[in-house]
């Protein structure tokens, strides 16, 4: 669906057409972006925020259109809720920073599930030893669905914070979150959502959720690198302290004190990604036009198709058998080491990504060192799936 817009597809790799099955990577860029971008440079391109000059203005209120496009897009209460970031990665080490800073404490605990990404990992494992707290971490069953029993055995009165992805980046799994946050809630305590592999693919809608934090990258939903959100609820943001300081996030400052702005400007200190935001706009125009449900239906489609299709290999085990999954198919073949896999499948134009995929803890729970994993976009095709499962057959009777 919809693959002339993307122009990077017609690509020959290895002297075949290009295959590119590694979404939950990246996703290619639709012209519309890739044009924005230029347009951006060639008639908007002033600082932001600073100047009286027409540029500025301009540019200005493009850069804070897209910060309402973004609002309206995952539903949020308001503009001032959208903190542009550098991505989800950097989204969460601003809330595990001054989240961390406000409220947590020594003996108090965080909760995040086994299925993370190390970004939704490692800042919390680091904040928990700087603050002496302690990180809890949530169980899967063997399909890689959530064990809602483990989530409930570990909520305490010492939780402070339950982070937890939406849709897991290996597995596919989509997390029943509505029920999840009802019920943490419940225990008055907060939930920060890693939207990087949900917002792309479903639609996602931070007030129905009532999530108090959701994060996720523009790169994964057709955007530009570099630019990412941190969508708050207003009574976490208001009482958190800033993340960096500079130029921006301040209202005044003497030699002896500095107060700080309002939000959203508190947490995007320096010279924001003003280019990026605009098209990162331009890209959820893009997908709305295409529309959200559309693209997953697509999406869930070619994920059936897939998995029917890989079950017949023999030897081929796929990890995670959720019912509500995204698509992302991580798989092993007996007999093929994933990374050997992975390079003879680019040998027949067919990109695919090999390895622990930033979610180490994951690995060690299903006592692997990493899988071969295929993810799919909206413009992707069951002649690619068909393309793929060829190669796989092909591959393993090279390695075996
Ligand atoms: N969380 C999940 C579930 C991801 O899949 C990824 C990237 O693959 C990230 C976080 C990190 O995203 P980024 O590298 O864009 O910051």
């Amino acid at each position: 669906m919809n693959r002339e817009d993307f122009p990077i597809l017609d690509s020959q790799v290895n002297g075949r057409p290009l295959v590119y099955l590694d979404n939950a990577a990246t996703t290619q860029k639709p012209l519309s972006v890739i044009e924005k971008i230029t347009e951006c440079y060639l008639h908007h391109n002033a600082n932001v925020h600073r100047g009286v000059h027409f540029l500025s203005q301009d540019a200005t209120e493009l850069h804070e259109g897209a910060r309402r496009r973004v609002q309206r897009f995952i539903n949020a209460g308001s503009s001032d809720e959208i903190i542009f970031t550098r991505g989800t990665t950097e989204s969460i080490n601003l809330v595990a920073y001054s989240f961390g800073e406000a409220f947590l404490k020594a003996g108090d605990e965080i909760i995040v599930s086994v299925m993370e990404h190390h970004s939704n990992f490692v800042p919390w494992q680091l904040l928990c030893e700087r603050k002496g707290a302690r990180l809890r971490v949530v169980d899967i069953h063997d399909d890689g669905t959530l064990d809602m029993d483990s989530l409930r055995s570990l909520l305490s009165e010492h939780t402070r914070l339950v982070c937890i992805t939406q849709t897991s980046n290996v597995l596919g799994t989509v997390n029943p979150l509505e029920g999840i946050i009802r019920e943490v809630h419940q225990a008055g305590v907060p939930v920060l959502v890693d939207g990087a592999q949900s917002v792309p693919h479903l639609r996602v809608d931070v007030q129905a959720l009532d999530c108090d934090f959701l994060v996720f990258s523009g790169h994964k939903i057709y955007g530009p690198t570099g630019i990412g959100v941190l969508y708050g609820k207003r009574k976490w943001l208001d009482l958190m302290p800033p993340y960096q300081a500079g130029g921006e996030m301040i209202e005044k400052v003497t030699l002896e004190k500095t107060t700080f702005n309002v939000l959203p400007y508190k947490f995007e200190a320096g010279t924001p990604d003003f280019i990026g935001t605009v098209a990162l706009a331009e890209a959820l125009d893009y997908v709305d036009r295409v529309g959200i449900d559309r693209i997953a239906a697509h999406e869930k489609e070619l994920l059936d198709y897939a998995t029917s299709q890989l079950n017949a290999i023999s030897g081929l085990k796929i990890y995670g058998e959720s019912a509500h999954k995204a698509s992302v198919i991580s798989f092993l073949v007996d007999g093929c080491h994933p990374y050997d896999m992975g390079l003879l499948l680019d040998q027949l134009g067919i990109a695919v990504r090999t390895g622990h995929h930033c979610a180490d803890p994951l690995m060690q729970r299903f006592g692997i060192t990493g899988t071969v994993r295929a993810s799919f976009a909206l413009y992707n095709t069951r002649e690619e799936v068909d393309t793929l499962v060829r190669g796989i057959d092909r591959v393993a009777g090279m390695l075996r």
